[in-house]
Formats: C-alpha cells, structure tokens, sequence
C-alpha cells in the first residue's frame, strides 16, 4: 500500500469551462481530510464530496447533487489519480473545471510545481480477481487480472483522420504524463449546433481542443499521431479515480465513452467478488 497526498501549496487555475463557457477560478488547496471536496464559492461555500454515486456521464463526467454541479472533472481526476493527490479541496467559482488547453498536462505541471505532501493514511489497492464485461451496444470494456494496471483502448471513428487506432499502456505516473496527459480532447464541427443546442460545448474553441471538418483536422499538428487514442485513455483514467484505490488489473475499453467507464466503475464496487483490497 502506498500513502495518501495532498499538495504543499495552493494553485490558482483561471480559464473557461468547455460546455459552460464561462470564466472559471480554480483553487487548490492542501487538505489532510484524505478525500477530494470541492468548494462552490459562488453558492455560499457549498461542499461537494467525490462520490461515484453522484457521477453523471453526458459529454464529460460531472458530479450532481441537490445543491448544485460540478463539470468536466474527468481530465483533473485522471492527473489526482496519477500523481498521486487523493486530499485536496478544490474551491471554484463556477459549475466546471477549466478546459486548459484540452489536455490534462497544465494541471500536471502546476501540481508538480506546488509539490506533493504525503499523508498518514494509506491508500487501498483494487486488484481484479475474475474478469467481467459490461456492454452498451457496440461499445464494451473487458477486464482481466493482471500484475499490473494496464489500460488498452480500441477506437473506430468512420473518419479518415482517426480511423481505428489501439493503444496498450502499463498505466503509471511517467507514462501517464509523457505518453497520456499531454493527449487533447477532441470534437467534429458537424456535432457542434446539436451539442450547442444542448447547452454543451459552448466554450470550446480551436485552443482547447483537436477540431476536425468532415475529411481533415483544422487546427493542426496533432502532438501524437495516435493523440486521439490517447485521449480517451486520459477519460478513463480520470473516470476510475472514482474508485478512490490504485488498481492491480487490465482494463480493455472498445468503442467506449463516460457512460461506459462509469458502468464498469459501478459494477466494481457494487461486486466486490470479482476484487480484493491489496
Ligand atoms: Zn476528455
């Protein structure tokens, strides 16, 4: 088992949320409560605590609750898990996290920045005893034992700048932020009237964001050829944060999105036969 952490110093985010589209303040700052809470200063410092019941997948993943939201947590999470931060709160003015560049790696920079503090108390590990497999149409993750956390994503995207692209990764912090965090997220202009009418996406823009046309990408070069993939494996990472342990397994995603990620996380902690704490 491995110890908890916080940050050593307070960092200061400011940017727009992607779906708001709004200006978001984000403070982070150290705690030694062992969970990750998140401050709305702008609803008279309501709390929010992490809690895998109270995820909604709809474009991104976002926490709800009577008092209010939180949105666009699944790039953060991703960079808490993998460095590490599992006590933090996150004091915000708004309903999202800033978008940053699309990525997760100015979060990464700025918390390697701070510093990391461990705490006391020790983090669980999930390790995979039997495999499973959740469905959803023709998406599906599959997940087997291993000895390590291992992430291997398959995409199809009936576009020619991605196509099918598959990408198995032993899942650490050093690969987690050259190979993964720097992985944009990434939208089709065609599908921006619907997600606008929905009130989605209304922040995003070519800065935040791989934006492609019908044949190509507009706002080239890509950081990886394969960035796309990477991406998405950037989405479940943050997505099995909820899980609040280090994972020992292999986790196999097709054609899968939020919805998905968070049934798989569902299913752990709703059959712990398959699992064991290590
Ligand atoms: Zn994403």
């Amino acid at each position: 088992m491995i110890q908890k952490g916080t940050i050593k110093k307070e960092v200061l985010f400011s940017g727009i949320g992607v779906h708001s589209g709004k200006q978001v303040e984000l403070w982070l700052k150290p705690s030694s409560s062992g969970e990750i809470i998140f401050r709305r200063i702008d609803l008279d410092n309501s709390e929010f605590h992490l809690d895998p019941k109270k995820i909604e997948a709809k474009n991104c993943s976002i926490l709800v609750t009577k008092k209010g939201r939180i949105q666009t947590l699944e790039h953060f999470m991703a960079v808490l898990f993998m460095l590490g931060v599992d006590s933090l709160i996150l004091e915000l003015n708004g309903e999202e996290i800033p978008i940053v560049d699309g990525s997760a790696f100015p979060f990464v920079e700025a918390i390697l920045k701070a510093g990391i503090k461990p705490l006391q108390e020790k983090k669980k590990s999930i390790k995979i005893l039997k495999p499973f497999i959740i469905q959803e149409e023709d998406a599906l993750i599959s997940v087997v034992p291993d000895s390590d956390f291992r992430i291997t994503y398959l995409i199809e995207y009936d576009h020619p700048a991605i196509e099918s692209q598959e990408l198995s990764l032993s899942i650490n912090k050093e690969n987690f932020i050259k190979q993964i965090a720097p992985a944009r997220t990434f939208g089709f202009l065609k599908d921006v009237p619907a997600l606008r009418a929905q009130g989605l996406a209304l922040g995003g823009s070519l800065e935040n964001a791989i934006v492609l046309d019908e044949r190509s990408i507009i706002n080239g070069p890509l950081r990886f050829p394969d960035e796309f993939v990477r991406h998405k494996i950037l989405d479940f990472i943050g997505d099995l944060f909820l899980l609040n342990s280090s994972i020992i397994g292999h986790f196999k995603a097709h054609r899968a999105g939020h919805s998905l990620h968070l049934k798989a996380v569902h299913f752990i902690l709703d059959n712990p036969e398959y699992w064991t704490y290590e």
